[in-house]
């Protein structure tokens, strides 16, 4: 299949929904095969799937929970033994919990660094054992957000979990690029998804946040996976150990009351 990415195998992880369905999608209409992932929902992983397989593109669907580390070294097993290799990861499930600083509980704090930063962490490392030992190079695209370098009062878990994507991602560049392995993190702003349920039906906070984007609008999922599909290609072969945001100006845009 002609593309940027033909012959190529990704997994995806959290492509059950958002801006992994949509990288799932779009890197299938680059000619990648894909290892859709989900943890709770799979009629979400079903039409990931459908949609991959009409862009001409094989998907192979499976469940695994990637705070769990059993499952992330699934998740790379079933891409080498259903798709006969693995040339590109992205880290992007992720969860959100908000709470003041001092009303976070344990279990809200392992839940989201278990997922956002250990998941990350562990499924690399099944990656990048399976390239090493086959003498491959790779490509590693973390899902981070803005909120690896910018503050979100009430988010702290979710801060603190993409900020050590964030030193996660320069320390690994150092160490992998020597075995031909790139690692990029993809920053957005605030994307129309479904895990902005709540800021999408509140039209107060919605317009006072708008205001702080100089594009005027929220970012879309194809946004994101544009960039996901470039980092991935062979255009981005010297690209490694860099955050790349995409958030229509909001992290630069600071305005005097
Ligand atoms: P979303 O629509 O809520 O999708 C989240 C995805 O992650 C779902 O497919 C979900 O699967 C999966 N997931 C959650 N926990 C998982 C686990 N333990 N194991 C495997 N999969 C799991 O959210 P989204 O907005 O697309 O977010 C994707 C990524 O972008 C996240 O890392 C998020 O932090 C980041 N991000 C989003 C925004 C934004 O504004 N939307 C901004 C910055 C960064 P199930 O549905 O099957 O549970």
């Amino acid at each position: 299949m002609a593309g940027r990415l033909a012959g190529k195998v990704a997994i995806v992880t959290g492509s059950s929904s958002g801006i992994g369905q949509s990288i799932a999608i779009r890197y299938a209409q680059e000619g990648a095969n894909v290892v859709v992932d989900y943890r709770k929902r799979p009629e979400g992983a079903d039409d990931t799937k459908k949609q991959v397989e009409s862009a001409g593109a094989k998907a192979v669907v499976v469940q695994a929970d990637v705070s769990k580390h059993a499952d992330t070294q699934k998740l790379v097993d079933q891409a080498w033994q259903q798709l006969g290799r693995c040339d590109i990861l992205v880290n992007n499930a992720g969860v959100e919990k908000g709470a003041d600083f001092w009303d976070v509980t344990e279990q809200d704090y392992d839940t989201v660094l278990n997922v956002n930063l250990k998941g990350a962490f562990f499924l690399a490392q099944a990656f990048v054992r399976r390239l090493r030992d086959a003498k491959l190079p790779g490509r590693i695209i973390n899902i981070s957000s803005v909120h690896e370098d910018m503050a979100f009062p009430h988010f702290s878990t979710y801060c603190a979990s993409k900020g050590g994507m964030r030193m996660l991602t320069r320390d690994l560049a150092v160490e992998l690029g020597p075995i031909g392995i790139t690692i990029n993190n993809i920053a957005p702003g605030a994307i129309a998804t479904p895990i902005n349920k709540s800021l999408l039906e509140d039209k107060e906070k919605l317009n006072a946040l708008l205001k702080n984007i100089p594009l005027g609008r929220l970012g879309t999922c194809d946004d994101v996976s544009a960039l996901a599909a470039f980092l991935a290609s062979d255009e981005a072969a010297y690209i490694t150990g860099s955050t790349h945001v995409v958030d229509g100006g909001l992290m630069v845009s600071y305005h005097e009351q």
